[in-house]
């Protein structure tokens, strides 16, 4: 590829983002009857979902169904699951692709991906958010907070926070001129991608790419309807072949053979804790064989608190427990899944939490009137039927409301909330990624607070619920290291690009930061070039010279 914009003279300036503004989607709005028509149109095709390795789009072999999760006898989608033989073809399309892309200016890189968001708000918009409420079952709002406005928030920030990066050089003094070369990485980099974001999808191979990478991505295979459309968009933006390629499929197999890589720059990854774990193991393994030490950034799960001090709000703590718990069925890496409430006010709130959760409509998320769709499959509806069960046999667990599974049609689980008398249960340290909240209710703030600091090993996000300004001092103050993301008197979810950014530490991840610099700089390799304008010509030192004047 030769470079246009390599001929401009002049530094260039990023324009200045702002967040896309989230559409309402009101039942018979222009909007929502336009999107209503693209699902009905979707829902009715099969697509075949191509691999997509160095710009081309590569079909068969054994196929696997891609099926909606409240309709899962509808075959939405299939993809042919990737062997060997197309990863080691991703890779070798990456790494030809690296040469010019990574000596491509930045803005020229930045094009592409600002081209890339305006796709994704204009003509793509629908087709995105279609693709997601149908293959991921998110509600119009979780959609399009999701699929339109983060993605390009996402695209959009980057961009500017690349353009802050590579401005930074260092000073030089007289006679010389030092520069920072904001290389890429020398290899490839594999992005593994979660099911729950569309916009995570998107964001894990882009961010490296428009820092001058070249990426294998596998996103998951529950969201290989929308990850199509996602990687289409990137293709009309104008990305070069092989600089992102698309590789679906399982993702041990994928993950085995592009770990063994000597290549390997980097792993990009969101999703589990377990997985993770398991990547970091297999590098390790790899260690003596690579070419450098590949970078690990991976953002996993998250176990998230919502503590209320007596002095609460009430109305706006039960918000906070029913969308921070329960949209998106909880399969938020950032839902609220245990909650700490002060025995005055769980008095007050319970009745109330009831009333609301009974009216919250579980079904087809394509409906208006839902607010819970199904969970993403078979597999996940029987770990949280378990997980149901087995708090229920327990004597210091009581079943408040719901607890009921259906999975006959499409994977539905019940709003669920549990009460329990015990702290330190496995209700309030594991993830469960449902919609299952588990609430103790306690006596005494001073020692909730290191109680919940200690329960779990996870560290992504959490709440605090005062309005008396040392109580919320306080729980700043314990719960320093509990979580990476700290909200007051606001739910722990929806963080918004450019405003927070968000990652945990301990278990739940690098922390590396997700939509700030923070995480760009993890796919910069930088080099230092000094030039001497004044050289040296005298080999000595002064210290040397009366030594040598007695020689
Ligand atoms: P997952 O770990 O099952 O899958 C993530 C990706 O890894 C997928 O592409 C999957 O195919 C692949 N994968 C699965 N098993 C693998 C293996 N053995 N080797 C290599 N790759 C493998 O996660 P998920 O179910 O898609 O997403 C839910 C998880 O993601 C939750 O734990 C959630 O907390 C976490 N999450 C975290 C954040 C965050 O910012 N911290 C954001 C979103 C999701």
């Amino acid at each position: 590829m030769t470079s246009p914009s390599a001929s401009i003279a002049g530094s260039v300036r990023a324009p200045a983002p702002a967040n896309e503004p989230v559409r309402d989607y009101a039942p018979g709005s222009p909007e929502a009857t336009r999107l209503r028509q693209r699902i009905d149109q979707i829902r009715a095709e099969t697509r075949q979902l191509p691999h997509v390795i160095n710009g081309e789009r590569v079909f068969g072999g054994a196929e696997a169904d891609v099926v909606s999760p409240h309709e899962h006898g509808r075959v939405l989608g299939r993809i042919t699951p990737a062997q060997g033989k197309q990863v080691e073809a991703a890779i070798d399309a990456a790494l030809s692709a690296r040469r010019v892309w990574s000596r491509t200016p930045w803005w020229e890189r930045a094009a592409v991906f600002l081209r890339a968001a305006d796709l994704v708000t204009g003509k793509y918009r629908d087709e995105l958010l279609a693709t997601t409420m149908l293959g991921q079952s998110k509600t119009f709002h979780q959609a399009e907070i999701d699929a339109a406005c983060e993605l390009a928030d996402f695209l959009r920030y980057n961009v500017h926070l690349a353009a802050g990066i590579y401005e930074q050089q260092p000073s030089s003094d007289p006679g010389q001129w030092n520069i920072m070369d904001h290389r890429g990485l020398e290899g490839f980099v594999l992005a593994l991608t979660p099911f729950n974001f569309t916009a995570i999808a998107g964001n894990l191979p882009s961010t490296p790419a428009l820092m001058g990478n070249t990426v294998v991505w596998k996103p998951s295979e529950k969201s290989a309807l929308s990850s199509d459309v996602v990687m289409r968009v990137f293709d009309e933006a104008g990305l070069p072949p092989g600089v992102i390629n698309l590789v679906h499929g399982d993702g041990q197999t994928i993950a085995t053979h592009a770990l063994a890589d000597e290549h390997l720059a980097g792993v990009s990854f969101t999703g589990s804790t377990t997985v993770f774990r398991s990547l970091w193991k297999q590098v390790a393994q790899h260690l003596d064989t690579y070419r450098g030490y590949p970078r690990l950034v991976g953002e996993t799960g998250g176990k998230n608190a919502i503590v209320a001090h007596p002095s609460a709000d009430p109305d706006a703590l039960l918000v906070a427990l029913v969308r921070g718990a329960f949209e998106y069925q909880g399969q938020k890496c950032s839902a609220a899944s245990r909650a700490y409430l002060p025995r005055s006010l769980w008095q007050r709130l319970r009745d109330p939490l009831i009333d609301i959760i009974r009216t919250l409509r579980v079904g087809d998320p394509t409906e208006h009137e839902t607010f819970v769709g199904a969970v993403i499959d078979g597999v996940s509806l029987k770990r949280l039927e378990a997980a149901i069960g087995k708090a229920k046999s327990l004597d210091s667990h009581q079943l408040l409301v719901g607890g009921t599974v259906r999975p006959e049609t499409g994977w539905f689980v019940d709003p669920t909330v549990l009460v329990t008398t015990d702290p330190t249960a496995f209700t309030m340290s594991e993830e469960f990624f449902g919609p299952i909240l588990t609430v103790h209710v306690y006596d005494d703030w001073d020692t909730v607070l290191p109680l919940i600091d200690a329960t779990s090993p996870y560290a992504l996000t959490c709440s605090v619920f005062a309005t008396e300004r040392t109580a919320i001092a306080q729980a700043l103050d314990v719960l320093r290291d509990t979580a990476g993301m700290t909200y007051v008197n606001d739910k722990p979810t929806g963080a918004l690009i450019g405003r927070q950014s968000f990652g945990g530490g301990r278990a739940s991840g690098t922390n590396d930061k997700t939509g700030s610099a923070l995480a760009l700089q993890r796919w910069i390799s930088g080099r230092f070039i000094k030039e001497n304008m004044n050289p040296d010509l005298d080999w000595t030192y002064p210290y040397l010279r009366e030594s040598r004047i007695e020689s």
